[in-house]
């Protein structure tokens, strides 16, 4: 289950029903104090936060994290992976954990949290409704050719480890994040914009919204829970040759 972004703020009934109904509770959330809440929760609250370390692939982490889920279920528990935002967006352990639980004969299901991608949609006043939205993971773009549509919002999740091709790092340079501006530059232009965007995870805090240029971004301080977000730089084409095909239909001659 998610716990949503906030603090005490975004937990739906039905994923706290999960919790308490659980024998053991895992919990994957960056901020400690995040933890802290969810301890209070329920009397076994196991954290998976150690799995993470630096110079380890994140591959191997995620495993372990299924792994460590699926020991408790096999031995007959009743068991919730608790994961900050959504559990199924931009995170692979929830997702396995899941299929490898009923790929066992498990019953196993997964309860949606608000994500940063959300939080995203409300803060900077954005509608993926209306020019169409992309999502990408930063390295992943990097890795694999695609075409983006520049009609469209572009949304790059885990910029902070942009280019890292081991999976073990933390962060990485801004020259490996040059050559995402680089990549990007071929179909935007280096002076559009690009918001630097960090949802607010305590009730205290306002949201990180920084504005700045894809030419300025190599340079900008981006950390672990940072995402970019780059409006369209072309306008909407119509499509006249389908339009012309739906009128035939709409008023056959
Ligand atoms: N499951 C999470 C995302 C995990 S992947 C969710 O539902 O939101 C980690 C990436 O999520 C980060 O690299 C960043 O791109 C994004 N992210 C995490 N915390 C964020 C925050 N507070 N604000 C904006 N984006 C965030």
């Amino acid at each position: 289950m998610g716990l949503g972004m906030m603090l005490g703020a975004h937990l739906t009934p039905r994923a706290l029903g999960r919790i308490e109904q659980a024998d053991v509770v895992f919990v994957a959330v960056s901020d400690p104090l995040v933890e802290q809440w969810v301890q209070g929760m329920h009397p076994d609250v196991r954290s998976l936060q150690p799995l993470y370390a630096e110079g380890k692939s994140r591959h191997d982490t995620y495993r372990e994290m299924a792994a460590m889920m699926l020991a408790e279920v096999r031995a007959g528990k009743r068991v919730c992976g608790v994961f900050y935002g959504h559990p199924g967006v931009f995170a692979q352990a929830p997702h396995r954990a899941v299929a490898m639980a009923r790929e066992e004969g498990f019953e196993a299901s997964m309860e949606p949290g608000v994500s940063a991608e959300d939080c995203l949609y409300a803060d900077l006043g954005i509608d993926p409704g209306e020019f169409g939205c992309q999502h990408y993971e930063a390295s992943q773009l990097m890795f694999y050719r695609r075409r983006l549509d520049t009609s469209a919002y572009l949304v790059i999740w885990q910029p902070g480890v942009a280019g890292d091709r081991s999976y073990r790092r933390f962060s990485t340079p801004a020259s490996h994040r040059k050559l995402l501006v680089d990549l990007l530059a071929v179909d935007y232009p280096l002076d559009h914009e690009c918001t630097i965007y960090e949802a607010a995870t305590l009730p205290i805090q306002t949201p990180r919204i920084e504005r700045t240029s894809l030419g300025s971004l190599a340079d900008a301080r981006l950390d672990a829970q940072s995402t970019l977000v780059l409006p369209p730089c072309k306008p909407l084409r119509r499509n006249e040759a389908l339009l012309e095909r739906l009128a035939a239909i709409d008023s056959p001659a």
